[in-house]
Order: C-alpha cells, then sequence, then structure tokens
C-alpha cells in the first residue's frame, strides 16, 4: 500500500543497526511511530527528509504501531532552527509537549495547526516567547488555562504572586496560605499578556518585554503539575 501523509517529525531514534525509529505528528493520522529503514546510512536518499524538526510529505505503510516509511519529501527543513541551540532547544520541548498531548492514530487539525505555526514562528520570533505561548495554548487546550483576571482563591484584583497548584495569581493575603512565587509587576504583566493571547499575537507580544527562561519555566510547570509526565528537553533547555 502506499498510503500519503504530511507530518512533522519531532523525534528520531536509531533503530538496529541503520534504521531510525519517528515520531511524527500527522495532519491525518495524529501521532505515529514510522520505521524508517536505512535512514542513519551515509547513502540513503531519505536521511534529509526525516530529520527531527522537519516538515515532510511522506509515502508509508500505514500500520499500527509501526508504519514501515517508503519515500519521504521536505516542505520545511526549518534550517534557521537547527542553526541556533537555544531555538533547537525549543523547538524539541515543542514536539516533546506534542507527542505528549496527542492520541495515536487519531487526527487532531488544531494541534496539527498551533504545533506546525509555532515551528515556521520559531525563525522570526524570540525562541523563549514561542514557547511560552505554546505551552500556554495547549494548557487552553487541556482545560487548565491559568486564571489571571484576580486571586484565584479570593478573587482580589490586588495580585502579587503565582500558585502553580491553585491554577494562577493569588492576592497578597492568600499567598501566605498556598505554594506560591512572588515576581514583579512587569513579569506578571507578561504572563497575563501571553496566557490571553494566541498565535497572530505574536509580533504586538514581542514588543511588550523580554520573554525570559524564568516566565517559560511558569507555563511548564503549569503544564508538568498537571500532566506529570517528565520532560527531557525541558531539563536541557534549562541548562543552556
Ligand atoms: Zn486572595
Amino acid at each position: 500500500m502506499n498510503d500519503r501523509i504530511e507530518a512533522l517529525i519531532l523525534r528520531v531514534d536509531s533503530y538496529k543497526e541503520a534504521d531510525g525509529l519517528l515520531q511524527v505528528l500527522s495532519k491525518e493520522q495524529g501521532r505515529m511511530t514510522i520505521l524508517a529503514k536505512g535512514i542513519l546510512k551515509g547513502n540513503s536518499k531519505n536521511a534529509a527528509s526525516v530529520q527531527p524538526i522537519t516538515h515532510s510529505h511522506m509515502v508509508l505503510d500505514i500500520k499500527d504501531p509501526i508504519s514501515l516509511l517508503h519515500s519521504a519529501t521536505i516542505i520545511d527543513f526549518f534550517r534557521p532552527i537547527k542553526e541556533n541551540i537555544t531555538n533547537l532547544a525549543v523547538a524539541s520541548l515543542i514536539g516533546d509537549i506534542a507527542l505528549q498531548v496527542s492520541t495515536s492514530h487519531q487526527p487532531d487539525d488544531y494541534l496539527y495547526q498551533i504545533t506546525k505555526e509555532s515551528l515556521t514562528a520559531l525563525v522570526h520570533y524570540p525562541p523563549l516567547l514561542v514557547g511560552c505561548i505554546y505551552v500556554s495554548l495547549i494548557l487552553k487546550e487541556m482545560g487548565i488555562t491559568p486564571m489571571v483576571d484576580g486571586c484565584v482563591v479570593c478573587d482580589d484584583t490586588k495580585v502579587s504572586a503565582i500558585s502553580i497548584s491553585e491554577g494562577g495569581f493569588v492576592c497578597l493575603r492568600c499567598a501566605k496560605n498556598v505554594p506560591s512565587k512572588t515576581y514583579d509587576a512587569n513579569f506578571s504583566r507578561l504572563f497575563r499578556y501571553t496566557v490571553k493571547a494566541e498565535l497572530q499575537h505574536l509580533s504586538a507580544l514581542a514588543k511588550q518585554g523580554e520573554y525570559t527562561l524564568e516566565l517559560l519555566s511558569v507555563f511548564v510547570d503549569f503544564f508538568k503539575d498537571y500532566t506529570s509526565i517528565p520532560l527531557k528537553s525541558w531539563e536541557f533547555l534549562r541548562k543552556l
């Protein structure tokens, strides 16, 4: 059979001598595992088109749990991502999260779209900003958007800290009673703007201030608090 898919290759593990096991998010089938034979050999014609963080068309035999690749053609190699370590680390975080929240052989148009657009955005915008908005959109999709319109405990509009376990901003009084961390006004403002934003607001967000690893870590902590699955790519990124 010659099935055709459009996919984002998010992870590649070596398998046996020279084969690759690809973890992809496809437009047509959601998350898939694909065996790419011989791609680690020097003369493989498919090698470039099945590198991690690549957008490709593929011809394959679709099978569950492992599909078999025949050929792949690059749509976007995302070269500027691969040439910069921070870009690549954020792209790996996006890929890790996409693989965790996707379902095998079940298409999810929205997840595919925001993952593809976020990888494309890494070429044009500060990587930590793109990381923040991607994780924020995932939280929204999972129904765990942080509460940023007032204290999540008592509704007081004067907030001073963020509580991961309570799910958003807390006021000075409530901060004493729940696990929370205090941030300055600028940090809190960027956090609130990002929670409210969609991908089309990236250029407006980029003008609001500097998106730091600390801000991204708040978004990642909300995600980890809910899923409790380790994110290897995040451990790598925070050590950069
Ligand atoms: Zn309160």
